[in-house]
């Protein structure tokens, strides 16, 4: 099934997974891209004769089946090759992950490490005590999960990555392409302590930040510069750090590294002066989870921000030159229409761009949920009918479209 979401999800947790391996002389590693390429399924078979050791598939919520449907073609040719499973629905749906088609599969923590330590172990280089974060299935074993240090954390290798591929992705998307014809997306940091329950960034990368080091980060761009015009700095909260963010800002600065930039954080953590410097360091846009301005929606799902500041939030970053990106969710319990639309108004007539998804409530899949109801969970087109007076039609064109010309009535 065909990968739907955003690009830098897939150069985070699939690319920089990927190269914590390539980067070391004692693994060999393809990178077979079946989701975002479209390969045909022959194409996915001639890659299995290869006779892989391990298989690592990576797997989202909304498309469990299509990481099932590859790891039972693989058992079917390939028996011996163990497949590890990892990714977000390892965590909500472990009930799809076990034996016999998946050998392991990651629940929690950093999922190199996890996959890593589950290799050695079936090469009998360690025990079952050294194990993190993996479920062994023959053994029913969990083991408890854990942590790698930020300086030791791969770069998306974008020598590997099929990157023309991405590209014709998007090729047609105004919002994207504003910001620069090739855009990467590179981790800086993991953990978030805000635990929001419709996410999982607290849950799979623990409830304490963790950074990449400064110059580790400058390193990386300096020396990939001619791959890229834009970055998606990868942080659940970027301005979590502001010393972090300080530093990184004022060596682009001083080094006269000119490229645009985006990252995501919440209102609660800006401020005048670190806009500013953000804004002289080419940073062109800052991703804000507003979710809805309707008082009692927030309490319902424990993220109470005022319109005042978020409004405030809006025009300190436009008097800066940054776009103010600001995600909004349709279906949330107890929406209407005219939250939806309020909403909508008030982002917009601060300066801010709306970006609309469905509310996807990943935490009320259980171990029972069918694969069907998994399959559901689209971050686009959940519960198309379930915002109050809100036809599924208007819906989707608010979604898709980024209509907001919908009439109130
Ligand atoms: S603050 Fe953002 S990244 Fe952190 S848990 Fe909430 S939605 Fe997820």
């Amino acid at each position: 099934m065909p990968y739907d979401l955003t690009l830098h999800h897939h150069y985070t947790i699939l690319g920089e997974t990927a190269a914590y391996f390539i980067d070391k002389p004692e693994y060999q590693v393809d990178i077979f891209d079946g989701g975002v390429l479209n390969y045909l399924k022959k194409e996915y078979i001639q890659k299995l004769l290869n006779r892989y050791d391990y298989l690592i598939i990576l797997s989202y919520v909304h498309n469990t089946h299509s990481a099932i449907r590859a790891a039972q073609i693989c058992k079917e040719i390939t028996p011996n090759t163990n497949i590890i499973a990892y990714g977000p629905s390892c965590y909500y749906v472990p009930q799809f992950f076990g034996k016999p088609i998946f050998d392991a599969y990651i629940w929690a923590g950093d999922p190199e490490l996890g996959i890593e330590s589950f290799i050695k172990y079936k090469e009998k280089l360690i025990d079952e005590k050294e194990l993190s974060g993996v479920v062994v299935n023959s053994r029913g074993y969990k083991a408890k999960p854990k942590y790698l240090e930020p300086d030791l954390w791969a770069f998306p290798p974008l020598k590997e990555l099929p990157l023309n591929g991405y590209d014709r992705i998007i090729s047609n998307k105004k919002t994207i392409r504003k910001f620069g014809k090739r855009q990467i997306s590179l981790t800086v940091s993991r953990g978030c302590p805000f635990n929001c329950e419709y996410c999982f960034a607290t849950q799979m990368y623990g409830g304490k930040e963790r950074r990449r080091p400064v110059d580790k980060t400058i390193k990386y761009i300096k020396d990939n510069k001619e791959y890229f015009n834009a970055i998606q700095m990868f942080s659940p909260n970027f301005t979590y750090d502001k010393k972090w963010v300080r530093e990184f800002c004022q060596q682009l600065i001083k080094e006269n590294i000119k490229f645009s930039w985006r990252c995501t954080t919440r209102i609660t953590l800006l401020d005048e002066e670190i806009v500013k410097i953000m804004a002289n360091a080419g940073c062109k846009s800052v991703g804000i989870g507003i979710e809805s301005l309707q008082e009692d929606i927030q309490q319902e799902i424990h993220k109470v921000q005022s319109t005042h500041q978020v409004i405030k939030t809006i025009k300190m970053l436009k008097k800066v030159g940054i776009n103010a990106k600001c995600y909004i969710m349709l279906g949330l319990p107890g929406q209407t229409k005219k939250d939806v639309l309020k909403t909508i108004k008030l982002i917009k007539d601060s300066g801010g761009e709306v970006r609309p998804s469905s509310y996807s409530p990943y935490h009320l899949l259980t171990k029972k949920s069918t694969l069907s109801e998994v399959s559901a969970m689209n971050r686009y087109t959940y519960k198309i009918n379930s915002v109050e007076g809100l036809a599924s039609v208007e819906y989707l064109k608010i979604i898709f479209n980024r209509d907001f010309n919908i009439n109130e009535d």
